[in-house]
């Protein structure tokens, strides 16, 4: 039985205030089996990952991307989160 690894992704919710446009919530989904979680936990307690994996590159870029678009009001939430996972089940070597 081998290892998993993963990282927490977490919800984001749309502020003004924010210079990003969004903040995180404290809620996150297992990126291993898209458990959601209320707060990070050291291991998933649903598939047993261990998470210390730090988020990729690609869904950085994603978030950038979607802040762009964010700003010019052409997303909402919902894709992004649908992006997000589109892009963690393509090839993801931590799996
Ligand atoms: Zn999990």
């Amino acid at each position: 039985m081998s290892e998993r690894h993963g990282f927490w992704l977490h919800h984001i919710r749309n502020s003004k205030s924010s210079i990003n446009g969004f903040f995180y919530l404290p809620e996150c989904d297992c990126s291993v089996c898209g458990t959601t979680m209320r707060m990070e936990k050291p291991v998933c307690p649903n598939c047993k990952a261990v998470m210390d994996q730090e988020v990729p590159e690609e869904i950085r870029e994603e978030i950038k991307k979607y802040t762009e678009e964010r700003n010019q009001g052409a997303m909402n939430d919902s894709e992004f989160m649908r992006i997000i996972k589109s892009s963690l089940q393509d090839d993801t070597p931590w799996k």
